[in-house]
């Protein structure tokens, strides 16, 4: 298959009918995953902080350190926390902050030491691009350096948050003091050079146009080629509720199914050095969850047993273990629980 160009992904995101793009999206899937396994990974988020100062306009969920809701979770909490996860049968955290003004790599450290020796059998997919590029300037040490060192500690993978829209004229304005696109890429390639795997998110809906979505993807593209280090692509849509971001831009409209099933099925076809491709049900419901197994997506993401960060702009659909199985059943395909990197743990057949 000749690969996508960026006009040819425009011009489907345009003109191509929604069951074209579902047929072509999952004759794509079905090349790479012929068994119709859907698989889930059973994880916790843990936002050890709320505490930010990046105040990106999105955003629902920071405080700063003065508010009287503000909080740091101790180690006990962050326990237990894992534990109650570890009963489930769960393989992975999600360490998610708020960027702490405050913290520096030590801390990290401690923290990354002390749950890779109590939970050996937790993997820690920890602190995104933002986190990670603040870690340094604050500890005076290079980027590089924090993930060597976080590496050593046993965290092994880190999220793709904060990707938004790959492109600097919408990162002014809806998170100017945000790391710029190019150093998102560059933390994700020093990631995949220490010896990381990392994901590649997407949030659209908010001031964007479909040709910086485009160049979005192939930046994630270019970087694929070069490492190969990106376990998945996960996109959603933004969720408005509580942002300041409405209140400044009250235009921006919700974004329908219809767009977010189009776009996830071009993202298939355009990525076509990515694997895994996540649906996201957190923010889209179960329905569209389902349907997204049509558009191109062969993962289910977490069930999650804790999300703060899209609840807080209003998204609060949930889902346990069983559920979800029920759900990957019912579209006709086959469930499996995965872990970080995308190994079976268990098949549901
Ligand atoms: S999205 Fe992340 S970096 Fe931005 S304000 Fe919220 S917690 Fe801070």
């Amino acid at each position: 298959m000749s690969r996508l160009s960026k006009e040819e992904a425009l011009h489907l995101i345009r003109h191509a009918s929604l069951p074209e793009l579902g047929k072509r999206a999952t004759q794509r899937k079905e090349e790479l995953h012929p068994d119709r396994v859907t698989t889930f990974i059973v994880d916790r988020n843990i936002n050890y902080t709320n505490v930010c100062w990046v105040d990106c306009k999105f955003c629902a969920f920071y405080r700063h350190g003065k508010d009287e809701d503000a909080y740091v979770l101790s180690n006990d909490e962050i326990d237990a926390k894992i534990d109650e996860l570890v009963a489930v049968g769960g393989t992975q955290i999600l360490f998610q902050g708020g960027v702490h003004p405050k913290l520096k790599i030590e801390w990290y450290e401690d923290l990354v030491e002390h749950i890779h020796q109590k939970y050996p059998s937790i993997t820690i997919l920890g602190f995104s691009a933002i986190e990670v590029d603040y870690i340094a300037k604050v500890s005076k040490i290079e980027v590089r350096e924090v993930l060597e060192r976080l590496y050593a500690k046993g965290m092994t993978a880190m999220p793709g948050a904060g990707a938004e829209i790959l492109s600097d004229r919408v990162r002014d304005i809806v998170a100017p003091k945000k790391l710029d696109a190019a150093r998102w890429i560059e933390i994700h390639r020093i990631a995949h050079e220490v010896g990381m795997t990392t994901s590649a998110t997407m949030m659209f809906g908010m001031v964007e146009t479909d040709e910086e979505i485009v160049e979005h993807w192939s930046m994630l593209r270019d970087l694929q080629d070069i490492t190969g280090g990106f376990t998945a692509f996960i996109m959603w849509s933004f969720q408005s509720q509580n942002t300041r971001l409405i209140e400044e831009i009250p235009t921006i409209e919700k974004q329908s199914s219809n767009r977010y099933l189009r776009l996830l099925a071009v993202s298939r076809l355009f990525l076509d050095n990515f694997a895994n491709i996540q649906s996201s049900w957190v923010t889209q419901g179960g329905y569209i969850g389902q349907m997204a197994l049509f558009f191109g997506a062969n993962d289910l993401g977490s069930t999650m047993m804790e999300e703060n960060v899209v609840k807080s702009a209003g998204a609060s659909f949930r889902m346990g273990k069983e559920e979800m199985i029920h759900l990957i059943r019912d579209t006709g395909h086959i469930p499996a629980q995965r872990n970080t990197v995308y190994d079976i743990v268990k098949h549901y057949a």
